[in-house]
């Protein structure tokens, strides 16, 4: 089973105000840990429910808020536009 997740800031837990998914805020880092938690959070249910592929694809603002070395390895990450796709070449 392939799965796809788009992930967005908003609608993440904890973030309740514009300030939190502005990049240029102080308080965005703590709202961009969240978002890449949660994602991973969801990763993990998916591999452990039959996922054998997971691409994740960034969809807020600039595309640029998930860290590739914070996303399970197990996953691709499509960032940015145009699109690209990144691996943690640590762990493959
Ligand atoms: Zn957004």
């Amino acid at each position: 089973m392939k799965i796809f997740i788009s992930a967005d800031m908003e609608g993440i837990s904890t973030v309740v105000s514009m300030g939190q998914v502005d990049p240029g805020s102080k308080v965005y880092e703590r709202a961009r840990k969240q978002m890449i938690r949660e994602v991973n959070d969801v990763i993990e249910a998916a591999f452990e429910n039959g996922a054998k592929e997971i691409v994740v694809n960034d969809s807020h603002y600039n595309m640029a808020n998930i860290l590739i070395e914070e996303l399970d390895s197990r996953a691709t990450l499509n960032k940015r536009e145009p699109k690209t796709v990144e691996h943690d070449a640590g762990n493959r």
